[in-house]
């Protein structure tokens, strides 16, 4: 499925420096930052570097290198903020109208510290 990315998008300006972030951690092809607006005691969003508009164009046409560094990125950052099997946490990616995607940049939310909500459509 082709992919049309809009580089003025928000996630684009923060990757180029353009606007500050609150960076938890940064690899050669993922930057990850708190959630201006946190939905929970940890609320941290997981960004490709790579210009990847949806998780399904990431998975399509990332490189292998990038799908590695994200999932390996993501595992630190459980790591760092106590996610374990115990507690847990809530991973959600939302792609395009239907997902109600404010930022088309594909991302990651890893949201943890408290008890979800049961998930509802
Ligand atoms: P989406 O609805 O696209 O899945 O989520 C976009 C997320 O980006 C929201 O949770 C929103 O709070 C966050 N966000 C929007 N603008 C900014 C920003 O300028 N900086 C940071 N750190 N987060 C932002």
């Amino acid at each position: 499925m082709p992919y049309s990315y809009d580089d003025q998008n928000i996630f684009a300006k923060i990757l180029r420096g353009e606007i500050p972030n609150n960076t938890v951690i940064e690899t050669d092809h993922t930057l990850a930052f708190a959630d201006i607006h946190p939905q929970a005691p940890t609320h941290v969003l997981v960004i490709p570097k790579g210009a990847y508009v949806t998780y399904e164009h990431f998975a399509a046409e990332a490189s292998d290198a990038e799908i590695l560094d994200f999932t390996r990125t993501v595992a630190k950052i459980c790591a760092g903020a106590g996610i374990t099997q115990d507690n847990g946490a809530r991973y959600i990616s939302n792609a395009g109208p239907h997902g109600v995607q404010e930022v088309p940049h594909f991302h990651l939310h890893i949201l943890a510290g408290r008890t979800m909500g049961r998930m509802v459509a």
